[in-house]
């Protein structure tokens, strides 16, 4: 499943190409994804609007146009957007093509159909309702020491499952945990009120490192995650205790141990984190 990093390489490799262009008509070839297509918002608030802006929240890219709606797109497990030229081949279970008007075509791609393409009407993505129960951004300054203290200082649920809680901030899917975890000394089985002052600091720290580390990378943690251009990210290749189960502690040699939490497979050293 494409993670937060992913989700933001591929806002930052599109959002070039696509500022100011215009999107001359849109196709979609299912009306089913997560949630039902409404073709006729992309007549009344998209075709022959111009882009005017790329963002995101947690893991949606909106696509910001100059009446002010917006296009929400949301990968699910599987998608992919991409920008590509008329002339090549349309891949099985593209699902929707955004005509643009110098020839180019943007197209969401989602073999399990789990991902979303919505409209958000002019002037009501602030108050978007799929992102009302969304947390802060990992990586904004409303995510600091002292939110995560708030966060944590009552609770008895454990650490590594708090942090990924999308309710407290977003995006920060298992292996960012994990390893954010490690980075920050923390056995991801302890309890989120034992942490202390220091930990809090240490784990807010490395959670934005690991983040923006995996955005410079290209961002990605899937064998199949392709950025907007198609090309593989190597983020996999540098992770610490993610997946490396058995194997030497890159810090202490001590074997990488794994257990399960939260339903989630969590890999720690024994003795670096505690
Ligand atoms: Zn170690």
């Amino acid at each position: 499943m494409p993670e937060l990093p992913e989700v933001e390489t591929i806002r930052r490799g599109l959002e070039p190409a696509l500022i100011s262009q215009k999107i001359i008509s849109t196709r979609f070839f299912v009306r089913k994804l997560r949630w039902d297509i409404v073709a006729s918002n992309f007549d009344n608030y998209v075709n022959q609007k111009s882009i005017t802006s790329l963002s995101r929240r947690g893991k949606y890219i909106i696509i910001h146009l100059d009446n002010e709606a917006a296009v929400v797109i949301h990968l699910g497990m599987s998608g992919r957007l991409g920008l590509f030229e008329q002339t090549a081949i349309v891949e099985k279970h593209t699902h929707v093509i955004f005509y643009l008007e110098n020839g180019m075509e943007l197209r969401f791609r989602d073999p399990r159909r789990f991902g979303s393409i919505e409209v958000a009407p002019p002037h009501l993505i602030s108050s978007y309702p799929r992102f009302a129960h969304l947390g802060v951004e990992p990586l904004s300054n409303n995510f600091n020491p002292q939110y995560l203290k708030k966060k944590t200082e009552k609770s008895d649920r454990g650490i590594k499952l708090v942090i990924m809680d999308a309710k407290i901030v977003v995006g920060v899917g298992n292996i960012y945990a994990n390893e954010s975890l490690f980075y920050s000394r923390i056995d991801p089985r302890r309890r989120a009120k034992s942490l202390s002052v220091k930990e809090i600091k240490a784990l807010e720290k490395s959670l934005k490192t690991v983040l923006n580390t995996a955005i410079e990378k290209g961002g990605t943690t899937l064998n199949d995650f392709r950025n907007a251009y198609g090309e593989p990210g190597f983020f996999q290749l540098e992770l610490a205790v993610y997946g490396r189960a058995d194997l030497p502690c890159p810090e202490c040699g001590t074997p990488i141990q794994k257990t399960v939490l939260g339903g989630r497979s969590t890999f720690f050293c024994p003795n670096c984190q505690n």
